[in-house]
């Protein structure tokens, strides 16, 4: 059978090019970059030219590069890491999250929540899940704010924030704004000269990069480590560094940012179009998320009537990779946590579908996909 993967917005496929990036630093660059002899130092040497590309390519600087171990390692690091140093520098006491966020930003806010003596309050957003600036201005004034973390482009349902505008509020107030970016890193732009964002995480696996490893980038924010250890990442990332890792994250990022404009003018109409024909063939279909401000490869949608879960099991039996809600709820009956957010119904919230393209995604993928798509939906409301 002849697979078709639409679910890059759980992970992709590493790029050859990156993999040859990567090979040497397994066997022939294999040094410790803390050691301080010839193998160690060869090491370190590739480590921080990684990180001054890494920095280049966004906006920053060398040093505000934290390597980490993946997307979630990041937006836990600055979550929890800046609310307690914000704590403890001024006892401000209060966690602001949108009610979207990947569970790595919602369930490290929780836990200061439940476990830290943190307030937590999530703030309102429109009927497409982006965050209203007036609510954070409001917020931003009647409580000790020690962090906002909101997603920039989300995994669910693909909506845009306006990191921008929302980071220039919190810059105001002198208040952390970290922003989860792991969607938005191969789409959106990311210039932290231009925008206003203290911290921003992301990973390479979802831009055609290793797994298990990503960044944090840190505009000085203080922030309070989670692993301790040895040195690294200055003090706040205890751990050897996986050097083939960042490699493969830099040339990932380097590669997904040449190609960002192409492959944003070739995916949105192709994403517009499975939108548009889903929602105009099957009855009981509608778009999640925002029509026009969402990511170019991502598609949302709820179907009356049935469950998301037995949609994606019966596309995946025709050969059609795809994913209800998040993929980290598969098995999990119970409907998304962000789809409810939108003010959805449980019972229809149920309905999820997620759609997410890539690089090897063609129209004829898309055709394909559109032929079954109607026939399946009918199948499981018989
Ligand atoms: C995938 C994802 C994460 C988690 O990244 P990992 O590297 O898999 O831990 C966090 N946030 C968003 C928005 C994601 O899509």
């Amino acid at each position: 059978m002849d697979r078709i993967y639409l679910d890059y917005a759980a992970t992709t496929p590493l790029d050859p090019q990156v993999l040859e990036a990567m090979s040497p630093y397994f066997t022939q660059i294999f040094g410790n970059p803390s050691s301080n002899h010839y193998f160690g130092q060869q090491a370190e040497a590739v480590l921080e030219t990684c990180r001054t590309k890494v920095a280049s390519l966004l906006g920053a600087q060398a040093e505000d590069v934290l390597f980490t171990a993946s997307g979630s390692e990041g937006d836990n690091l600055a979550v929890k890491g800046a609310a307690f140093a914000q704590r403890n520098a001024r006892g401000a006491d209060t966690v602001l999250i949108s009610p979207v966020e990947h569970p790595a930003v919602a369930n490290s806010a929780k836990q200061l929540r439940n476990e830290f003596g943190f307030k937590l309050i999530e703030l309102k957003t429109d009927k497409a899940g982006a965050v209203l600036a007036e609510d954070l201005h409001a917020q931003l004034a009647q409580n000790q704010v020690a962090v906002v973390s909101v997603i920039y482009a989300n995994n669910e349902i693909g909506t845009i924030n306006d990191v921008e505008t929302l980071g220039a509020i919190c810059a105001e107030q002198q208040v952390p704004f970290h922003t989860d970016a792991v969607q938005a890193c191969a789409y959106l732009p990311i210039d932290l000269q231009q925008q206003k964002i203290d911290l921003l995480s992301f990973a390479a696996h979802k831009f055609y990069g290793p797994k298990g490893v990503g960044a944090l980038l840190r505009r000085g924010t203080p922030l309070i480590s989670h692993t301790s250890g040895g040195k690294q990442e200055h003090k706040l990332r205890a751990g050897t560094h996986n050097v083939p890792g960042i490699v493969g994250l830099t040339k990932a990022l380097e590669l997904a940012l040449q190609r960002q404009p192409q492959e944003v003018a070739r995916l949105s109409p192709l994403r517009d179009r499975i939108i548009q024909t889903a929602c105009a063939e099957i009855s009981g279909c509608q778009l999640t998320g925002s029509a026009q401000n969402r990511l170019p490869n991502h598609v949302s949608l709820l179907f009356d009537e049935i469950s998301g879960n037995d949609l994606v099991i019966m596309l995946d039996m025709a050969g059609f990779a795809c994913s209800s809600g998040s993929a980290c709820k598969v098995g999990d009956p119970k409907p998304s946590k962000v789809i409810l957010a939108l003010g959805y119904p449980a019972e229809e919230s149920l309905g999820s579908l997620r759609v997410t393209l890539g690089k090897d995604t063609t129209a004829d993928d898309v055709d394909r996909f559109l032929e079954y798509l109607p026939v399946a939906v009918k199948k499981l409301r018989k």
